[in-house]
């Protein structure tokens, strides 16, 4: 018997994200450090898993959105610096000198809060500035020369609160999976010329970094004293087209099984809404898994799985449990066969891209919604090294 619950599961091979790490490490300039994103269990392949791996590859940082990510992964014994790319609420400043946790730092407002709650629980909060260079999302204003006057003042000020030690840099860019997009080169060039400023006004950094996952790979020229790759870590592509110059291997795969076939009449209409009805006799076969395993609904008469090696299509709306395949032209299909979801089976491939095209969303969003209660199961020279199980830990 397996130690897992095999109905549906997702397998994470960490080999693969060991190469992953490698090659990137290879490609980037040798006097930039790496953070590796570990977001939101590290893009759903299981954070205290795969954030071990890059950590014993040799990563320098690690980078999360929140305190109980960072958190998780002290748990799991990492004990290099971690960056808190989001939102912390100032009342866990405690938390962060504790964990060894940095910060970033987005606003003057937010800074004025965290050094007060720092000073109370007794402790200095490490902290980056983020500067917003044209994402406008989160990080002080920079968008042209308009904005220095605002920048010096709230740098100068920033500096001077107590109880906070700023010893980093960074900015986000928000098209640099474009790589034909000018808009990249203006963040950057907004970028140094605010770090510039900010410089003249007597801070000092040691890290500058602002490139992700596409902005790495399309502008070596960017990569300053760190880079920051998320999602090709995990062996997915930035963009779909975007060229690779770098060889990606995806880490995981989703599985589940064949648990009862049936022949049906021609007409017959299969799952919630009878928006599919057989053209012929078909055999039609149920899988446990459904779109509160992050299978997504859009999937519903769309998406293929594999069988045998051979693509077999969903048909009728997938529901929140389960759904129907079409396994006729897979005579050999029967109940306790695996099924693959996304990976690969044989000559056949299921991509992530391919799913989340399907889903009318990106990779990213297709690799995070895959549910908790899904485990995962760790390999290791092709041999299970761990499992995740988020329902019963
Ligand atoms: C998520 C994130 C990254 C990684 O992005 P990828 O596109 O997955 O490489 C880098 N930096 C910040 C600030 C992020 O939020």
């Amino acid at each position: 018997m397996s130690d897992f619950l095999k109905r549906t599961w997702a397998e994470v091979d960490l080999d693969k994200i060991e190469a992953n790490y490698l090659a990137i490490r290879a490609y980037v300039s040798p006097q930039s450090k790496i953070m590796t994103i570990v977001k939101a269990d590290g893009y759903g392949h299981g954070a205290p898993f795969v954030a071990k791996a890059f950590d014993d590859a040799g990563t320098d940082w690690f980078g999360v959105s929140n305190i109980e990510e960072a958190e998780q992964l002290r748990i799991a014994g990492i004990e290099k610096p971690i960056l808190i790319l989001g939102y912390t609420p100032p009342e866990f400043a405690g938390m962060l000198i504790k964990q060894r946790v940095t910060q970033t730092l987005f606003s003057m407002e937010y800074g004025e809060q965290l050094s007060a709650a720092a000073k109370e629980a007794g402790g200095t909060v490490d902290v980056h500035l983020k500067l917003d260079t044209g994402m406008s999302r989160i990080g002080f204003l920079f968008h042209g020369e308009e904005d220095a006057p605002a920048l010096l003042q709230d740098g100068a000020a920033a500096a001077a609160l107590p109880n906070l030690r700023i010893d980093g840099v960074f900015t986000h860019f928000a098209v640099s999976d474009e790589p034909g997009n000018p808009f990249t080169r203006t963040q950057f060039e907004r970028f140094i010329r605010a770090v510039a400023l900010l410089e003249e006004q007597g801070l000092r950094f040691s890290l500058r970094h602002c490139c992700n996952s596409a902005g790495l790979l399309n502008y070596p020229e960017m990569q300053l004293d760190m880079v920051r790759p998320g999602i090709i870590l995990y062996g997915l592509t930035p963009a779909v087209g975007m060229p690779l110059p770098i060889e990606l291997q995806p880490a995981m795969a989703l599985k589940t099984m064949l648990f009862q076939t049936k022949t049906l009449t021609p007409g017959t209409p299969v799952s919630y809404g009878m928006i599919y009805r057989t053209p012929s006799a078909r055999r039609v076969g149920t899988l446990p898994i459904g779109y509160a395993d992050g299978y997504a609904r859009s999937l519903s008469d769309r998406a293929d799985v594999l069988i045998h090696g051979k693509r077999a299509r969903i048909v009728g709306r997938v529901c929140m449990d389960q759904c129907m395949a079409d396994v006729t032209d897979i005579p050999n299909a029967q109940s306790g066969d695996v099924v693959t979801v996304i990976g690969r089976d044989g000559g056949e491939t299921v991509s992530m891209e391919e799913i989340a095209a399907q889903m009318g969303t990106i990779n990213y969003e297709t690799a995070c919604l895959i549910g908790k209660r899904v485990p995962r199961v760790f390999f290791k020279g092709g041999r299970q090294v761990g499992k995740l199980n988020y329902i019963l830990p």
